[in-house]
């Protein structure tokens, strides 16, 4: 079906309704962007201006790519309404208020083509609210479309109709988020706060007032509620200084207002002297003077203090040391001493109120959980959490210490909120049925493949897949999706049996990274034994299969994701075709720790950069864009910049939403296979010893202005010999092959040096690289 958005308006050019105006770019839909003229302004247009200057240099980025700025028309609501005559959905973004929203849809009415959706971002008035005295045509047409910050980053968009939305403008509105913003879209409640936020705001209250009460430190509070529950590390105080501590004190209050009296929030809304002293203080977090956390940089240290929670003085990070933290939750949650009574407080009571939320809220538990991991990045929603704590377990816990067991929990002892039938995921509903989860059509998750059917092929880190229709998925599951030998064996044999059995084949996987590259633990240990042969052995076998891939008799769609670093990035360059997720990392990092690509990347970045017209005619200017990419570990910030890195070709496809990446790949295999004929290899015309003089002299100047090293020459000229052809001192043409050998060579050259061995052991103890 055809997006039938093709334009859009937003209102308001604030935080979120600029951060929303910039993704709707992001997506390649033209976007009208309008606030108020300010009192007084020479510049009717200066807050949609200013907000789009701003939006340019956000960090994390809020574009995907530069151009996508250009498709924001910014204007103002006195003199520019007339430009949302021809928008097909507006999203309003203004103030928190209800008064001047309804203001602003009544001026809406005169201006806007009927059957033009409008949606509020409100986080906290109820559609019944917002529609009060509208007109039927407005009611038909108005929903509560609620992003989260950053629009771009945050996969999470709860959507609330009335009574009255038409289907049409609901059906419309989630498709284009769906597929061209890239969200997940769940559906709530008229509820205040919606799923995530109302239980967010209910856990993080709760997690604050309960590290006073029980007298943790903040950095044991975030250590017990951040990795040991799957909730990212800022766990909860670092999390408050990441939102900004003077929000807390105004969500709880609009809460406070909208929930009635029966809610379980009223019971833990309390006002903390500590909070309202660092709002007086300017310590709102890291927006402000600090936080919970506070860097401090005086007298010419940097050293992290954090605040004591109840003299409210910073004193020195104390890095926890817990031994109650377990990765069983179970022996965490019942741990004796403050710990373990802290974790059951937060967790059981969190649950317990979300349980709370379902019909009122949510309409199955599902769609909490996905709001919670989507919305607060929690690895798991509060009822999956039940299941590993188990139902009974915590029902009897709660009443044994004299708490409220809601009726869904009480209901659920001795069952599971989830279960797998015959590989279908099933949540339980409120009638103690159970319920298949049904993906939305497009979207096909190699997780639900994964527990219907067992692997084509598998070992310790790779397995292959058939995911229908004659296609197979090729699955990196090693750490990090790292490559190595096995790798490599799982993916030779999978282009065997795809060469007699099936059609084509995708390479995919779900972890939060395509693959961070090449296994370099091994890499060292080899080294350290000097094991060389081996290393070359694993060189020359990456060599052979990426080509074998390359050439093989059926297409081959890489499908990345997050990180495809070095290795990771040079299987996507061996593809046939790419289905990018928009939001994809691709690099050849491999400079950063002292080698060159050893597994093709050269030659095929090299020919990509051969084959661009725009570039001048001749052998150098190829060789100079490669070298200036790997070089200097250059990685692209999304798929969008690495079309213009060339990791992926202009003909590559993007897919904006994660879930629906791997249908896409799929179709794009599917329509490669008739008449599918593998690539001719390449030639090379390379310019040569003089060439590798010119790569190198570029170096030598970032030496001297200091920002090369010693060895980054050293790696540099390994670079340049390989991208130049090798010791051929005229202009030649060399084969594909060739370019590996020397690619091979340099490699194992880099890799017996001293500095190199440092590098990688640096970045694998530290993650981080050395500047040797
Ligand atoms: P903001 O204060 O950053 O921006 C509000 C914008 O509204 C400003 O640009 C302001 O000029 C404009 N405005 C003020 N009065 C107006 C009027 N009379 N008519 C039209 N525009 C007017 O606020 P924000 O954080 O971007 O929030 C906007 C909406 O999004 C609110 O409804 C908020 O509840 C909701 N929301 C915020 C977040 C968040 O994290 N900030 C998240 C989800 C939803």
């Amino acid at each position: 079906m055809p997006n039938p958005i093709r334009k859009i308006g937003v209102i308001g050019a604030g935080t979120m309704g600029a951060g929303i105006a910039a993704h709707i770019a992001n997506a390649g839909i033209p976007v009208v962007l309008l606030d108020i003229v300010p009192d007084g302004a020479n510049n009717r247009n200066v807050l949609a201006e200013a907000a789009i200057a701003k939006l340019r240099k956000a960090e994390p980025a809020a574009f995907m790519h530069d151009r996508a700025a250009a498709l924001i028309e910014p204007g103002n609501l006195e003199d520019d309404l007339g430009k949302l005559g021809d928008c097909d959905w507006i999203v309003e973004a203004v103030l928190e208020r209800a008064d001047i929203k309804q203001a602003l849809y009544r001026k809406l009415e005169g201006v806007r083509r009927p059957g033009t959706a409008i949606s509020s971002n409100t986080s906290t008035i109820a559609l019944k609210v917002l529609t009060e005295g509208m007109s039927d045509d407005f009611r038909r047409d108005f929903l509560i479309t609620h992003f989260f910050n950053p629009p771009r980053y945050m996969r999470l968009l709860e959507i609330v109709t009335g009574p009255d939305t038409a289907t049409a403008t609901v059906e419309a509105v989630t498709q284009c988020a769906d597929i061209a913003l890239g969200k997940t879209i769940v559906r709530c409640e008229d509820s205040p706060g919606f799923i995530a936020n109302r239980l967010g705001i209910y856990w993080l209250q709760l997690a604050l007032i309960e590290a006073i009460d029980q007298g943790l430190t903040v950095e044991d509070a975030d250590a017990v509620i951040g990795r040991p529950m799957g909730i990212p590390k800022t766990g909860v105080f670092g999390l408050m200084d990441l939102v900004g501590i003077d929000l807390g004190p105004q969500v709880n209050a609009s809460m406070r207002h909208v929930l009635p009296k029966s809610d379980a929030f009223h019971a833990i809304d309390r006002d903390v002297p500590l909070i309202s002293r660092m709002i007086e203080q300017g310590l709102t977090g890291r927006k402000g003077k600090g936080g919970f956390y506070r860097l401090d940089r005086s007298g010419g240290r940097r050293a992290m203090l954090a605040i004591d929670l109840h003299s409210g003085q910073y004193r020195p990070e104390q890095k926890p040391s817990l031994p109650e933290l377990s990765a069983d939750l179970r022996v965490l949650l019942s741990a004796p001493g403050k710990i373990g009574t802290y974790a059951f407080r937060v967790l059981a009571q969190t649950i317990a109120y979300a349980a709370t939320l379902i019909p009122e809220a949510a309409g199955s538990v599902a769609d909490v959980d996905a709001a919670m991991r989507l919305g607060y990045a929690w690895t798991w929603g509060p009822f999956e959490l039940a299941d590993k704590l188990g139902s009974a377990w915590l029902a009897e816990q709660l009443t044994a210490r004299g708490m409220t067991v809601p009726k869904l929990l009480a209901d659920a002892a001795g069952k599971t909120f989830y279960r797998v039938e015959a590989g279908v995921r099933q949540r339980l509903a409120p009638d103690g049925t159970y319920r298949d989860i049904v993906r939305t059509p497009g979207i096909l998750l190699l997780e639900d493949i994964k527990r219907a059917a067992k692997p084509l092929l598998r070992n310790g880190s790779a397995a292959l897949w058939d995911i229908g229709d004659g296609v197979v998925c090729l699955e990196f599951t090693g750490k990090s999706n790292a490559l190595d030998d096995k790798v490599l064996e799982v993916l030779g044999q999978s282009i065997e049996l795809v060469r007699t059995q099936y059609k084509a084949m995708v390479i995919y996987n779900e972890g939060s990274n395509f693959s961070l590259g090449a296994n370099l633990g091994l890499a060292l240990f080899a080294a350290n034994i000097a094991a060389w042969g081996e290393i070359e052995k694993m060189i020359a076998a990456g060599q052979q299969t990426y080509k074998a891939l390359k050439y093989a008799p059926f297409p081959v769609v890489a499908a990345p994701a997050g990180m495809a670093l070095g290795g990771g990035c040079e299987i996507v360059l061996h593809a046939d075709a790419v289905q990018a997720h928009a939001e994809t990392y691709l690099g050849l990092v491999e400079c950063g720790v002292g080698l060159i690509p050893g597994w093709g990347g050269c030659g095929e970045m090299l020919a990509r950069w051969r084959a661009e017209p725009k570039l001048p005619r001749g052998p150098m200017p190829a060789p100079a864009k490669v070298f200036e990419t790997i070089s200097t570990a250059d990685v692209s910030k999304s798929a969008h910049q690495a079309m213009d890195k060339k990791f992926l070709r202009p003909t590559d496809g993007i897919s904006m939403n994660r879930d629906r990446l791997l249908a896409d790949a799929k179709r794009r295999a599917l329509s490669l296979v008739e008449g599918y004929v593998p690539p001719k290899p390449p030639e090379f015309v390379v310019p040569g010893a003089s060439g590798r003089a010119g790569l190198n002299a570029a170096a030598e100047g970032f030496h001297r202005r200091g920002i090369a090293t010693d060895h980054d020459l050293i790696v540099a000229d390994a670079l340049a010999e390989v991208l130049s052809g090798g010791d051929t001192d005229i202009i030649d043409t060399i084969t594909e092959q060739k370019i590996l050998d020397l690619e091979r060579k340099a490699f194992m050259r880099l890799v017996r040096t001293e500095p190199t061995l440092a590098r990688i052991e640096y970045t694998l103890d530290t993650g981080k690289p050395l500047r040797n």
